[in-house]
């Protein structure tokens, strides 16, 4: 392997010392109100991982335990009710919702300057405008990622695969906003046959499909940068959806799956909490 390691845990522990800076100039702990319908195990493990990271940077996290057969209705209200309490700073949904429950419909029901998961289609279309307190935690956690490198992402290539409204699309506009030349492959272009064309011409690689291998190690171009969001298990393994190995004997970095993206996402959940605390003030 000839690539850097691009961890993600050394660069959230510096953005935790100054969320916790923060903290200590609102003169409050920032509240957190999590709800969670249902009892689904990946959920609870999420909650689980946030609650820690939360207790651990001075926030107090207040899970809202609400039955599986709520009606959306029933969750819209729930959601007002926390909007116009003035203890809670942020709220996050737990994913995933019972079926009977859209989240993009929920979700535009949160106070924007609540909205710590930047998912709201007011903080969305801010990202269009360059003027965003509050991004989407992956997109803000890759940001973070490449900032760690020191690339000048001014007329780079930049590769996105992956086009969903969580990561590939606010995060495409991010790039632009650096002046990268961004290019967004997906399902499309992968029907077209031309995802190893568009691939090996990344001078900088970022991977959110959720499809272990979808990238084969011999289309990295020379001292790419990669950086791997998929979360995949593969025979009791988390893997990503870039071979690891054969893109690191090309890349000048690489995140690790697990270890890179995953540890800093949370932590752009309470980088976007104290933003919140802090526009509310
Ligand atoms: P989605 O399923 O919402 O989106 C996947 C995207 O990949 C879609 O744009 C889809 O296109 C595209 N796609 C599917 N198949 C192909 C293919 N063969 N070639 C090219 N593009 C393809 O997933 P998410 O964006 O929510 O997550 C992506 C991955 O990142 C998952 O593994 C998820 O677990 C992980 N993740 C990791 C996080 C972390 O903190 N590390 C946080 C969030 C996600 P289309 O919609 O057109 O089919």
């Amino acid at each position: 392997m000839s690539a850097k390691l691009l961890e993600g845990k050394p660069i959230a522990e510096k953005i935790k010392q100054q969320i916790k800076q923060d903290i200590e100039g609102l003169g409050r702990k920032p509240v957190l109100a999590s709800i969670l319908a249902g009892d689904n195990a990946g959920a609870l493990a999420y909650v689980r991982s946030q609650q820690k990271n939360a207790e651990a940077l001075g926030i107090e996290y207040c899970l809202e335990k609400l039955e599986s057969n709520i009606t959306e209705a029933g969750l819209v209200d729930f959601v007002r009710k926390l909007n116009q309490d003035k203890s809670v700073n942020g709220i996050i949904i737990q994913m995933p919702l019972p079926e009977q429950i859209d989240y993009k419909k929920i979700s535009s029901f949160i106070a924007a300057e609540k909205d710590i998961e930047g998912m709201n289609p007011q903080n969305m279309g801010k990202i269009v405008f360059g003027s965003a307190k509050i991004l989407p935690c992956t997109p803000a956690a890759v940001m973070e990622l490449l900032k760690e490198t020191a690339v000048d992402l001014c007329g780079k290539e930049v590769v996105v695969v992956g086009h969903s409204e969580i990561v590939g699309k606010p995060l495409s506009l991010l790039l632009l906003d650096k002046l990268a030349t961004v290019s967004v492959c997906h399902i499309g272009t992968s029907k077209a046959g031309k995802l190893e064309e568009h691939v090996k011409k990344a001078e900088v690689l970022i991977v959110a499909v959720g499809r272990a291998g979808l990238i084969k190690g011999e289309w990295v171009k020379d001292g790419a940068i990669v950086i791997d969001v998929g979360i995949n298990r593969v025979a009791d393994k988390i893997v990503g959806d870039v071979e690891f190995e054969a893109a690191a004997s090309h890349a000048s970095w690489i995140t690790p799956v697990p270890g890179g993206v995953g540890p800093l996402t949370v932590t752009m959940l309470m980088r976007n909490l104290v933003e919140a605390a802090k526009l509310q003030k």
